[in-house]
């Protein structure tokens, strides 16, 4: 690397605490950039709510904790819900810091999927990149992307193409994708494991259309994740045979992984434009082939034929179909997509790209 290394502040989301699971795929996507940067030799600061687990132990990365109420996730909002901030929020508080800090650092780079840090944008001193986790959920959230990418759209970037074709841009989107550290991952070559499920137990993520493949085929499913929604982990369990549904709880990389690697298949059903979709390539990395809808980021990520299969949204016949196809992947082309297109390495130089053109001068093409 010629350019000097650059002094960034990452702001962590504003939902749950680092570590805590609540932040969904963004805990590991802020880990995989921290580690990625720190190891191009960048000078970093990460704000995140107090308790949070710093993803690394490095002199090199400060950890600033902020107090406060977690902010609520625009996931469960009403599309025309109005932005909230709780009483003692730690959002604001997050912010303040940040601004704070970004005035002594070339840039503030920010994970949270939130109004407040959009509309600073173009008020703020400091210079303030977006990486958007998720696609469209709220009208307040596509206003406030939408006019940061009318000022400025180099500000912005999105894991998918799928993910930013939700958003109103001026230009096309800088895509990132996203990154792991693979060395967290072994490959598993079994071919014969039971069939799993990962994600955050919610309505969104279709567990329900997963759990019905498994009962058409008489097995069982395992499924790793936080359960956010109880109420509809209770409804998905009562629509298949008793014991079609093996509950695995949350668990650390380490052992997601292990466990992950032992699958014969992932089964991938979202029911929205689901941003990336980390888990589909954890187990691309452990080798296991992805049976996936061809929606959103998974759709994108997934190559038919190759590391997985892909079918029409929401139809859980070609779901049940696939599924039984899966002997024909080979699970060395599932670990060596992974490490072609989803290292950590690989990561962090495209978000250093990203950052770097984004402080660059106006060079005419976009208008502010
Ligand atoms: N995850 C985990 N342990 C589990 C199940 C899931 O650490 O037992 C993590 C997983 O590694 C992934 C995240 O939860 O990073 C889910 O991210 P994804 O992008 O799949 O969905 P999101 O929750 O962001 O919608």
């Amino acid at each position: 690397m010629t350019e000097r290394p650059l002094h960034l502040v990452l702001v962590s989301t504003p939902i749950g605490q680092l570590g805590s699971g609540r932040g969904g795929g963004v805990e590991l996507t802020l880990g995989s950039v921290l580690r990625g940067l720190v190891g191009r030799g960048h000078q970093l600061s990460l704000v995140a709510p107090e308790g949070s687990r710093s993803p690394v132990l490095d002199d090199a990365v400060q950890v600033h904790p902020c107090k406060g109420v977690d902010q609520p996730s625009w996931q469960h909002a009403d599309r025309g819900a109005p932005m909230q901030i709780p009483d003692d929020g730690v959002l604001p508080r997050l912010w303040e810091r940040a601004l704070d800090l970004g005035s002594q650092a070339d840039a503030v780079l920010n994970f949270g999927y939130d109004w407040l840090p959009l509309w600073l944008t173009p008020h703020a001193p400091a210079a303030l990149f977006h990486l958007v986790s998720m696609g469209s959920v709220s009208q307040v959230m596509d206003r406030a992307v939408a006019a940061v990418a009318r000022w400025d759209q180099r500000r912005l970037a999105f894991h998918t193409r799928r993910q930013a074709q939700d958003f109103d841009l001026v230009a096309p989107p800088e895509v990132v994708g996203n990154g792991f550290d693979l060395s967290r991952y072994d490959l598993q070559l079994a071919p014969s494991g039971p069939l799993g499920w990962a994600g955050r137990v919610a309505p969104e993520k279709g567990l329900e259309d997963a759990a019905a493949v498994a009962a058409a085929l008489g097995e069982t499913l395992r499924v790793w994740g936080l359960v956010e929604d109880h109420a509809y982990a209770q409804r998905v369990e009562a629509e298949v045979p008793p014991g079609t549904i093996e509950w695995c709880g949350f668990k650390p990389t380490a052992e997601l992984q292990r466990e992950l690697g032992a699958c014969r298949a992932l089964l991938n059903t979202p029911k929205w434009n689901e941003a990336y979709g980390n888990v589909v390539v954890e187990a691309l990395a452990c080798g296991v082939p992805v049976v996936a809808y061809d929606r959103g980021g998974p759709g994108e990520i997934v190559q038919n034929g190759v590391t997985g299969w892909l079918v029409p949204p929401d139809d859980r016949d070609a779901l049940t179909r696939a599924t039984q196809r899966v002997a024909a992947i080979d699970r060395r082309a599932c670990r060596g997509w992974a490490e072609q297109w989803a290292s950590q390495d690989a990561l962090a130089m495209r978000v250093e790209t990203w950052i770097r053109r984004g402080l660059s001068p106006m060079d005419g093409t976009i208008v502010r």
